[in-house]
């Protein structure tokens, strides 16, 4: 699939928009979910251009993952959390919203997990948690 650099999240990696970010180095930015399904709902993209994991270079991909094991730690320090639900859609027909590839990290159970992309978080909250997490980095 095209990738669109006006998606929200290229949009935020060329700082036209705004983020709680927790983690970035050259190659992965980590930032807080804005419609969180829990808690502490963290997302980690690589900063390649690419729609979903299938499009992904598989060694940008590697490396993704490993940021991502890195940001699970420092949530499930941060917020004292013994769970971490790790989601990852790739494609619309699997709910996939923001077509630039990205990882979810959820502190919660896959049975609580909240609905999905629904409902703005509180910013005051999310910043803090965010802050909270980017201590434990
Ligand atoms: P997905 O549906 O897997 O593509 O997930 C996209 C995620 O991005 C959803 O969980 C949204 O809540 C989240 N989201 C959308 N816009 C923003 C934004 N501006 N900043 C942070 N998260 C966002």
């Amino acid at each position: 699939m095209a990738y669109d650099d006006q998606n929200i999240f290229a949009r935020i990696l060329r700082g036209e928009l705004p983020a709680f970010k927790v983690y970035e180095d050259e190659q992965v930015l980590a930032f807080m979910d804005v419609m969180p399904q829990a808690e502490g709902h963290t997302l980690v993209i690589p900063k390649t251009p690419a729609v979903t994991l299938l499009d992904l270079d598989p060694e940008a991909a590697a490396y993704t993952i490993q940021i991502v094991q890195k940001v699970a730690k420092a949530i499930e320090k941060a917020l004292d959390v013994k769970g971490i639900v790790l989601m990852q859609l790739s494609g619309a027909a699997a709910g996939q919203t923001v077509p630039h590839v990205h990882f979810h990290l959820i502190p919660t159970s896959v049975h609580e997990l909240g609905k999905h992309a629904a409902k703005m978080g509180d910013m005051e909250q999310i910043k803090a948690i965010g802050e909270k997490i980017k201590a434990a980095l």
